[in-house]
């Protein structure tokens, strides 16, 4: 059995790792749906189908240009490998998501977003071209230029064009590997959503939210920015080492997260929290804290959590955040992690989640009364004008899902062009009605 990283939900499948064109191709002149695979992390169903083309052994870097900081590198690259050959020569990924452990195509399937969204976009954004295998075997490249509907169609599309071969992509010079972090705690959601605005010219921002707060500390949270320290501000600190990560061996109880061990830990969190303080963070500690304990997904037990990201746009996230938190916090289905970030405008992608905003993501654990829940969450984010994240989504119905994405006709469009008869599909992609 396999699954995404919320461990639901778990299906049977064959893992089909290729190691050349020749057996990618063979592949796909099977008759059973495929869909591309990295490293997992996506949350729920959209790396899931009968036959997962896995991009393990597809993990080459190809070239490097040391003047403008192009790299090219097949799908498997992960950020992390990226991390490991360049940050030490003074490079950086443009875009990273709160793990380094996704692969360059799953970045692009996802068009992930970081905590620079409001500055810079989504990964998309900083990729020159990809080339991609096409269900009849042939190789396209695309980008902005060339093949403009593909790349469209592509970035964002969760593999639903073809395989992702290879990614050009511009890194970012940075002069050390560490941030200059500022950290605040904020008594309610009003204030950290002041603060966010801000801190608008801040390279990174994020906040922690504490989602059992009701009343006069709805939305109370610990809001971080941060920008890449210079070379002159890190003096004899040098390179640091990624963490030795400590490990969750097996899955814990399902009893362990509860409402109360969930307000207990929040309550600790906020008051460890500094009132305000500035300090030189390296850059594991600021963008991969989760990466810190392998396998943490596992403390949900054996029935798994969903990840549940909505965006809304700015006016209504005024409005419509404050009543999903109260929603949220009176269902006491026990969200242990909840992050809230501002977005900037949409990107290239038909399929694309970023738009100007507010985004947040809440983990739940995968049990009746969250997905009740949540189908309530629903109607909210589409009054607001909101849509939720593909990657992060296990469950969301086919309605909701159409009423978010307001240029589907155009992803479909280029779907029937390039896989006629679904070769590429996933078990989202069928829930969906996308295939
Ligand atoms: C702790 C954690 C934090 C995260 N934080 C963020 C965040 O801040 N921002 C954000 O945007 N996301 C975030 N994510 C989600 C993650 O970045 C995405 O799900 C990413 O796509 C995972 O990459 P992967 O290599 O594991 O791909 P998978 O999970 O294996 O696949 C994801 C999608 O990409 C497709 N795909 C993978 N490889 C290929 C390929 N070669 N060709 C075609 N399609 C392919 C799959 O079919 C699937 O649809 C986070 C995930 C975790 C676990």
């Amino acid at each position: 059995m396999i699954s995404g990283w919320g461990n639901y939900p778990r299906t049977g499948a064959r893992l089909s790792a290729f190691c050349s064109l020749a057996e990618l191709r063979t592949l796909l002149a099977g008759d059973t749906p495929l869909i591309g695979r990295g490293l997992g992390r996506s949350y729920g169903d959209s790396a899931l189908a009968p036959t997962l083309l896995s991009t393990a052994c597809w993990n080459r870097l190809r070239s490097f240009d040391a003047d403008s900081g192009l790299l090219v590198g097949e799908a498997g690259v992960s950020l992390d490998d990226i991390i490991r050959v360049f940050m030490p020569r003074g490079w950086f990924p443009p875009v990273t998501p709160g793990t380094r452990f996704v692969t360059l195509g799953g970045a692009l399937a996802s068009d992930v977003h970081g905590k620079n969204h409001h500055c810079d976009g989504a990964f998309s954004a900083h990729v020159a071209w990809c080339r991609l295998m096409l269900a009849d075997g042939s190789i396209v490249r695309c980008s902005a230029q060339e093949n403009p509907e593909l790349f469209r169609a592509t970035v964002g599309g969760m593999g639903l064009t073809g395989i992702i071969l290879e990614v050009a992509l511009r890194l970012r010079r940075i002069e050390s590997a560490w941030i200059r972090q500022h950290t605040r705690r904020l008594p309610d959601l009003s204030s950290v959503m002041q603060a966010f605005e801000e801190a608008n010219d801040a390279s990174y921002s994020v906040a922690w939210i504490d989602c059992l707060q009701q009343g006069g500390s709805l939305g109370r949270s610990v809001l971080m920015t941060g920008e890449h320290a210079p070379a002159t501000a890190i003096a004899g600190l040098g390179q640091p080492r990624a963490p030795r990560a400590l490990g969750v061996p097996c899955n814990l109880p399902g009893w362990t997260l509860n409402g109360l061990s969930v307000r207990a830990f929040n309550a600790l969190y906020y008051r460890r929290a500094p009132r305000e303080r500035t300090e030189l963070a390296d850059i594991y500690r600021f963008f991969y804290p989760l990466d810190a304990i392998h396998h943490w997904n596992r403390i949900y037990g054996r029935r798994g959590f969903v990840q549940y990201q909505l965006v809304l746009p700015p006016e209504q996230g005024r409005a419509g955040l404050p009543a999903i938190l109260e929603a949220v916090a009176a269902a006491g289905q026990g969200c242990f992690l909840a992050v809230l970030k501002r977005m900037g405008p949409a990107g290239a992608g038909y399929l694309g989640f970023p738009r100007e905003g507010w985004t947040l993501a809440m983990d739940f654990p995968a049990r009746p009364g969250t997905f009740r829940l949540l189908d309530r969450l629903d109607r909210m984010v589409l009054e607001c004008g909101g849509r939720l994240y593909l990657t992060k989504d296990a469950r969301m119905p086919r309605e909701v899902f159409e009423a978010g994405y307001p240029e589907l006709d155009k992803f479909l469009a280029v779907k029937r062009e390039v896989d006629p008869h679904n070769r590429f599909a996933s078990l989202q992609s069928q829930r969906l009605g996308l295939t």
